[in-house]
């Protein structure tokens, strides 16, 4: 506005005046000014409605936070406004994922190609008015400067004597420049108030892409902020409303033609969340232990199919159960351990079966063995408790010809006579 001309491309310059003016615009909406809830400019980050995304709850921008969580970048909106300036809780954080996806399939399901093809059709014409406009007064600035040029010859060739006259002419050219100032800043004025910032990158691509905007918006090779500049074009802003009762949030959207949606997502899991044992495996584990040690249980479980919670994490698929999974389970869970199941199942420890049977703990472990008393283990070091013995049976044998094996085999022989003698009656 300061300038007495401006002759565009006169000289050549480093950058075109096309591009210049261009840059001027972004520049002016990405300076914003102070305002609190105001759109930030594209950056590079994920978080596709950054700059869009309006907090449901207190009507302000969503900031847009990114946090590394197992080598992935997660984008959250963040409505911490009341945290920094009045200390209060953070109003309300929402997963960035599951929102850009939802908006990501709205607007490639709403810009088929007639619909680009007609935004861009309004765009043109929006911008050939302003032309249309520009030049006008941009004559009408020509025209104040001719004035001002006259005037001010006016008054140079007026004898310097003649003082009255001089007076006159110089106020007369005061009133030129003023007016062509005046015309100056009011063509600077409008022409920002008109301006539609359509970068042309973007409309080339979206010229080329309106055939399909869908392969465009889910190319790989397409920059975070060049979607977030398509999106600049189709969508106002979005409401973002969490609704944790639900496990959902609320998506608002708000068009550039003012038409209105609304999305609904599903809240993603929490982290711990994620890799939480199912209750039915819970469950599982619980009924297994009254009969199984934790090496077992694992076992079972892989064998069912059923897999730890962690395996939900990236590349963690192939993990699988083990004894120690299943003893954290059943701490973490309260479960009963198995030792105090079998010791409320009347089991005795190695030294209360010596003490009840009046032999050695050696002599309970080689019986055990061999089959004469019944043992169970409790862990996977191979401990064990004891079912009480049978009130007659056994004592301790001293000769050396009456073999442990051939005992056993006796009662194995003794078992099967009456499991014969119970079938037989
Ligand atoms: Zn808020």
């Amino acid at each position: 506005g300061d300038w007495l001309a401006c002759i565009p491309n006169a000289h050549p310059g480093y950058i075109s005046w096309e591009r210049f003016q261009e840059n001027l615009k972004i520049i002016e909406t990405n300076g914003r000014g102070y305002e609190l809830a105001r759109a930030s400019p594209p950056r590079e980050g994920a978080a596709l409605l950054q700059g869009r995304a309006v907090c449901g709850r207190c009507g302000q921008h969503f900031r847009v936070r990114y946090a590394t969580r197992r080598g992935r970048q997660e984008a959250w909106y963040v409505c911490d406004r009341g945290h920094a300036t009045r200390g209060e809780r953070d109003c309300q954080s929402i997963a960035g994922g599951p929102i850009d996806r939802a908006i990501g399939s709205l607007v490639t399901e709403k810009m088929t190609p007639a619909a680009v093809e007609l935004a861009i059709e309004i765009r043109r014409e929006v911008e050939a008015r302003c032309e249309e406009a520009d030049q006008l007064r941009c004559r009408a600035v020509e025209r104040a400067q001719i004035e001002a040029d006259l005037a001010q010859r006016r008054f140079m060739l007026v004898d310097p004597s003649n003082r009255l006259v001089a007076d006159t002419l110089e106020r007369e050219w005061n009133e030129k420049l003023r007016a062509l100032a005046e015309t100056r800043e009011e063509r600077e004025r409008a022409r920002q108030q008109d301006h539609v910032v359509l970068d042309e990158a973007v409309r080339q691509r979206l010229v080329a892409m309106t055939t399909d905007f869908r392969k465009l918006w889910d190319n790989p090779d397409t920059a975070n902020r060049e979607r977030k500049r398509l999106l600049a074009y189709i969508i106002e802003d979005a409401t973002l409303i969490k609704i944790p009762a639900e496990g959902i949030t609320k998506i608002h959207v708000r068009f550039k033609g003012g038409r209105t949606e609304t999305l609904t997502t599903g809240n993603p899991k929490s982290s711990a969340q994620q890799i939480k044992t199912r209750p039915e495996v819970v469950r599982l584990v619980d009924q297994l232990l009254d009969h199984h040690v934790y090496s077992e249980i694992a076992a079972i479980l892989n064998e069912r199919g059923i897999r730890p919670g962690a395996s939900a994490r990236p590349g963690r698929a192939a993990n699988r159960f083990s004894g120690k999974h299943v003893a954290y389970l059943m701490h973490a869970y309260g479960l009963r351990s198995r030792y105090d199941r079998l010791r409320e199942r009347g089991m005795l420890s190695r030294r209360e079966m010596a003490d009840r049977l009046g032999v050695h703990e050696q002599t309970i472990d080689r019986w055990a063995e061999f089959g004469l008393i019944k043992a169970h283990f409790y862990n996977d070091h191979g401990w064990q408790l004891y079912e009480p013995p049978e009130p007659n049976t056994l004592a301790k044998h001293s000769s050396r010809w009456d073999r442990l094996v051939d005992r056993a085999a006796g009662l194995q022989a003794g078992l099967q006579n009456v499991e014969l003698e119970q079938k037989e009656m």
